[in-house]
């Protein structure tokens, strides 16, 4: 606590009386530490890459100059690296966008059935790619939700890339309905995958930045850590819930619920469809 004391003059004039003010100042160095934190392991994650290129670089220079083979082998390298620094600094980006807006609701309506089937279809070859196949159970849709498309597709697609690169080959997303009884009409949409699953100790800290449950493997796939912490920010902006259940050995279920529209005040204009 912050402690200040003062004087304030009474209103007949008939002296002063002593006030004391308290503020709370753990809240604003837990803010202040978690600021930190975060452009600490921002640089770290920045550094190591670049660290990596510049030590090829130096060996093109000097040991490596007239190797044609360690050349492209290290060219390759420089190349994986480099992506590697762009997908983070996209993900910084998006994840300061998002939270710039954070305290802004979103007036479109999504059909998030149709939107989930876009992101499943633009991601099923890439996915082939990787020895996984992504099933779609389309429901009885439509689903619509105030939301931000793009946002919104954002949130589907990282849940689908998840599931694809630590899961183990069959990943399936779902769309239903649910009635709760404190927060109204939800869909609920479900991205579930057959993987190693997630270790319980590790679940409530996955939407922080830069936690991974092993760094190496997310690394070696391509991973930011940044992923479910824009997920989680996205929707708190869509008043918007999580919930990951995994079961090791088996695989992990992410549900995002979502207010459908219409069902639940404040309603969203329909005329900012656009
Ligand atoms: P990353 O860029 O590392 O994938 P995320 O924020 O998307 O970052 O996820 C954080 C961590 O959660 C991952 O590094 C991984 O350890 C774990 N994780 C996320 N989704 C899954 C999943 N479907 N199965 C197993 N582990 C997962």
């Amino acid at each position: 606590f912050e402690v200040q004391i003062g004087a304030l003059p009474m209103p007949d004039g008939s002296g002063v009386s002593a006030v004391l003010f308290l503020r709370d100042l753990t809240s604003a160095r837990r803010l202040e530490a978690m600021r930190v934190d975060f452009v600490a392991n921002a640089s770290h994650e920045l550094r190591t890459p670049l660290a990596t290129l510049i030590g090829f670089i130096e060996t093109l220079q000097g040991p490596a100059r007239d190797d044609a083979q360690a050349r492209a082998r290290f060219l390759e390298i420089m190349r994986v690296q480099a992506l590697r620094m762009t997908r983070l600094i996209d993900d910084l980006l998006s994840l300061s966008r998002i939270e710039l807006r954070e305290h802004v609701a979103p007036t479109a309506v999504v059909d998030l059935g149709a939107l989930a089937r876009q992101m499943v279809d633009a991601q099923g070859p890439p996915a082939e790619a990787r020895g996984a196949s992504i099933r779609f159970e389309d429901g009885a849709g439509p689903y619509p939700v105030p939301g931000d498309a793009d946002e919104l597709a954002r949130v589907i697609e990282n849940l689908i890339e998840n599931a694809v690169k630590y899961g183990g080959g069959q990943v399936s997303v779902g769309l239903a309905r649910e009635e709760d009884a404190r927060l109204g009409r939800r869909i609920i949409l479900s991205v579930s995958d057959d993987g190693p699953g997630i270790p319980p100790e590790h679940i409530p800290r996955l939407t922080e930045r830069f936690y991974r449950v092993d760094v190496a493997s997310s690394r070696a796939r391509g991973g930011t850590g940044l992923g479910l912490a824009i997920v989680k920010h996205s929707l708190n902006r869509h008043r918007g819930r999580l919930a990951i259940e995994s079961a090791v050995g088996q695989g992990t279920v992410v549900r995002v619920s979502l207010p459908e529209y219409g069902a639940a005040a404040p309603l969203p204009a329909a005329a900012d469809q656009a």
